[in-house]
């Protein structure tokens, strides 16, 4: 039978529940258990495909086309949990199936109700994201908001029952809380006491907090903590403030021993800890040498969470290449309004490298096109991702092939040189949500590109999310005129990616490689990336 784990959150958001569930999963792989994550969103939204990246963050895609939550891609970074559709589970979904029930007339004529129907629908998909991974030992549930929230008081309801039903040992609940520092440089309890009230009043008594601080906490503070929530004083952990980074929390709670009091705590036998990919990162993360620039030319600049996976994957590659990554935001209006190497230049922010991620719309493209010219010009290494090699389209056939009215269909649906456009198939979509090229599929590299040399392979699978491609009628102009097609679809039916000739490094892919790059493996065409910013930086210091 699995073993279940009940992750929330209390006393505000932003405190890093992600990162601990998942830090929490990847020590439980670290014993050799097979763990399973599962996202619960409060949100009324299907999915997290219509939302905004500024207001919500990251869209992270699975294999089979989930347009999910970010959370999502911090269980891909620190664990080997399966992930797809059933691992996210939102208030719309929830509804959504519990009506269309109701219309069929499932419910026998009951009145249909928040519990047990809307509870007992949740449970359900909780279960089922147990099933459709038959291996799993451990279900580590995330509960997103805080408790408290009108919103997440179905998912702890679910949570509550899930946990009386399964039995002691068999479900735990961790609840994660902020013990905040005040003037004086005091550290202050009362929330977490709050925190934990407010937990027992839905009915559920914690059996592991971990509480974020700016240090490690004393024994003192732990048991004061412990004695007024009815924890354990052994089960009260810190999750401190760290400098290093995010990946080395797993080490940070194994210190602490939380691994140890998980498994005793569900009567789980195990092997020896194995954390030496985790100990090897660390390694490397200190091993780094020098700095390197990177600017990510992009629209959605003022959220951190806007392009997760992307700065993640920057990292990871950073950490491979021995050298420091400096990513550097530039919103691609400032390029608009002034020139790039005004912005990107030597006298500007002195870019060692370009990455222009994905995106959505019309506002700044231009600034893009412009930024991705200059980085052909100047011989500057270039990653383009979804928009990104769309944008290398678009420069090379404005200003190669002196089109200068070239766009995408997106931004410009008149123009006469639509270098980039709709599948014949998108052309009636008139839904937004989940009608995009979404997901896992193979492209296949042409011999000697850059793009098979970083991935040492000629078929790659990758994640995809867009509506718009390459325009195939323009094939023969582009290639004769330079610029190299380096990777198709199987059938050869569509571009997957293109390449600069006579260039260090500019590449551009139509999928979305930052999706499958982990801090102990990074992706291929990242590592290539910063591997070649790190090549060309210290040719120009030769
Ligand atoms: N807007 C572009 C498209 O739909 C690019 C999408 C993306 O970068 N994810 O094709």
């Amino acid at each position: 039978m699995n073993k279940f784990i009940f992750v929330s959150g209390g006393v505000c958001s932003s405190l890093g529940k992600g990162v601990s569930a998942s830090s929490i999963g990847a020590l439980l792989e670290g014993r050799g258990l097979n763990v399973c994550m599962v996202k619960c969103d409060p949100y009324i939204n299907v999915d997290a495909g219509t939302m905004s990246p500024y207001q919500h963050g990251e869209v992270y895609v699975t294999d089979d086309g989930a347009e999910t939550d970010l959370d999502l891609g911090n269980y891909a970074r620190f664990t080997n949990s399966p992930l797809s559709l059933v691992n996210s589970i939102t208030t719309g979904q929830v509804y959504q199936s519990v009506i269309s029930k109701e219309r069929k007339g499932c419910y026998l004529g009951h009145c249909v109700q928040v519990i047990p129907h809307i509870t007992d629908e949740i449970k359900s998909r909780i279960l089922s994201a147990a099933k459709a991974a038959p291996d799993t030992d451990v279900v580590i549930v995330e509960i997103g908001g805080t408790v408290g929230d009108i919103e997440s008081i179905p998912f702890l309801e679910a949570a509550r029952q899930l946990i009386h039903e399964l039995g002691k040992g068999n479900a735990l609940s961790v609840h994660l809380t902020l013990i905040p520092e005040v003037a004086g440089g005091e550290l202050k309890t009362k929330p977490t006491q709050h925190s934990v009230k407010a937990m027992q009043e839905q009915g559920i008594q914690p059996d592991i907090l971990i509480c974020r601080a700016p240090v490690l906490l004393e024994e003192s503070t732990r048991r004061k903590i412990s004695s007024f929530t009815n924890v354990d004083f052994n089960a009260v952990f810190t999750s401190y403030d760290v400098d290093t980074t995010i990946y080395e929390i797993p080490l940070i709670f194994f210190k602490q021993e939380l691994d140890q009091v998980v498994l005793r705590k569900m009567g789980v036998e195990s092997r020896h800890a194995e954390l030496d990919a985790w100990h090897n990162m660390m390694e490397r993360f200190n091993a780094r040498q020098g700095k390197a620039r990177i600017g990510i030319v992009g629209k959605y600049m003022e959220l951190n969470d806007s392009y997760k996976s992307v700065y993640e994957a920057l990292f990871h590659a950073s950490l491979e290449c021995g050298i420091k990554v400096e990513m550097v935001k530039i919103d691609s209006s400032r390029i608009e309004e002034t020139s790039a190497d005004v912005v990107l230049g030597k006298s500007g922010e002195a870019i060692d490298g370009i990455l222009v991620p994905g995106g959505f719309g019309q506002r700044g493209i231009n600034g893009m096109v412009k930024a991705a010219a200059w980085a052909r010009e100047n011989k500057v290494p270039y990653f383009g991702i979804c928009l990104g090699m769309q944008i290398m389209v678009i420069d090379w056939a404005r200003n190669i092939l002196g089109w200068e009215d070239a766009d995408s269909t997106e931004f410009n649906k008149k123009t006469k040189h639509p270098v980039v456009s709709l599948l014949e198939e998108q052309n009636d979509v008139k839904n937004y949500g989940g009608t995009m090229r979404l997901g896992k599929s193979e492209s296949v590299a042409e011999e000697g590109t850059r793009f098979m040399v970083a991935y040492s392979e000629k078929s790659v699978f990758e994640r995809h999310r867009h509506r718009y491609e390459f325009a195939n009628r323009y094939r023969k102009e582009m290639t004769e005129s330079g610029l190299r097609l380096a990777a198709f679809t199987p059938d050869g039916g569509l571009v997957e990616s293109v390449e600069w000739n006579d260039h260090p490094w500019g590449l551009g892919v139509q999928f979305h490689p930052e999706f499958k790059s982990k801090p102990t493996a990074a992706n291929p065409l990242f590592r290539a990336f910063i591997a070649a910013v790190k090549a060309a930086k210290e040719e120009g210091k030769a």
